[in-house]
C-alpha cells in the first residue's frame, strides 16, 4: 500500500509544471529545530523564565524586556536549529530538475535555503539575517548568538532586531501577495507537514485553482480527504524514500 502511494507521489511530482510546497511545523519538528509546540519544550520554557514561550516570542515582550528576550532567543531558541537531512535535499533535486518552483514556509531556520534551494518564501523572516533598526546594517547570526547579554550594532549601538515575525506582528504583506501569487500559479499544489487545518494551508488554498493537491503529514486529520493523494508518515523519510 505504501509503496504504491510512494510510486503515485513521486509520478505526481514529477509530471507537475508548475510544483509549489507549503511547507509546515511538521518538516521543522522532524529536522529538530526548536518549537512551541512540543509540550516538553514549553514546560521547560515556562519552569526557567515563568512565561511561556508564545509569550516571550511576542512584540510585546520584545519591546519592554529585550534583555529576558535575548537571553530565551538565544539560549532557547537558536541552540536548536536544525540538520540537513535527505528529505530536504530531495526538495533541492525537485528544484534543480525544474519541477518544483516555490516553498512557501513560516519557518524561521531557513531549511530549504540551507539545504540549497534557492526559491522560498521564508513568510516569517530568518533568523539568520539581522538587521540594525537604525543604521541597516546587517548582522549573522554568529554575531548575535556570541553577544554577551543584548545584540548591539558596532556603528550606533542601536539593539540589533532578528528579521523574524514575532506575535502580535504582521506578516510583509509584499511577501503574502507574492506567495498568494504562487499558488495561483500552480498546478500540483503538496502540503508537505502540515494539514488542511493549518495556518499555512487556510491563508493560501483558496488561491489555490489547479490540478492536485498532495498532502504529507505524520497526523490524521478530518479534512485530509479532500487531497487527492494523502501519504501519512513523515514527510522528510517519505520523501528521502522517493530516491530522485
Ligand atoms: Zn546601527
Amino acid at each position: 500500500m505504501m509503496e504504491e502511494r510512494l510510486i503515485l507521489l513521486k509520478k505526481m511530482l514529477l509530471e507537475s509544471d508548475y510544483l509549489v510546497i507549503l511547507k509546515g511545523i511538521g518538516v521543522s519538528m522532524e529536522c529538530g529545530c526548536t518549537s512551541y509546540r512540543r509540550s516538553k519544550y514549553a514546560y521547560e520554557i515556562e519552569e526557567k523564565y515563568g512565561r511561556s514561550p508564545e509569550e516571550i516570542f511576542s512584540a510585546g515582550f520584545y519591546n519592554t524586556r529585550v534583555r529576558e528576550f535575548f537571553e530565551f532567543y538565544k539560549n532557547d531558541l537558536i541552540s536548536s536549529l536544525g540538520e540537513i537531512n535527505d528529505g530536504l535535499k530531495t526538495l533541492k533535486k525537485l528544484e534543480d530538475m525544474g519541477v518544483l518552483k516555490m516553498i512557501i514556509t513560516r519557518d524561521i531556520f531557513s531549511l530549504a535555503h540551507r539545504a540549497g534551494c534557492k526559491n522560498v518564501i521564508e513568510l516569517h523572516g530568518s533568523v539568520y539575517h539581522n538587521e540594525c533598526p537604525h543604521c541597516r546594517r546587517k548582522y549573522p547570526l554568529e554575531y548575535i548568538r556570541d553577544s554577551k547579554g543584548v545584540p548591539r550594532c558596532e556603528n550606533c549601538g542601536t539593539t540589533i532586531r532578528p528579521q523574524i515575525v514575532l506575535a502580535g506582528e504582521m506578516v510583509n504583506n509584499a511577501l503574502s501577495t507574492k506567495a498568494a501569487d504562487e499558488v495561483s500559479k500552480a498546478d500540483t499544489l503538496l502540503l508537505l507537514g502540515c494539514d488542511m487545518s493549518s495556518v499555512l494551508a487556510e491563508s493560501f488554498l483558496r488561491y489555490f485553482t489547479g490540478k492536485r493537491v498532495i498532502l504529507i503529514h505524520n497526523r490524521e486529520h478530518y479534512a485530509d480527504s479532500k487531497a487527492d493523494l494523502v501519504i501519512h508518515g513523515k514527510s522528510m523519510d517519505i520523501l528521502a524514500q522517493l530516491a530522485l
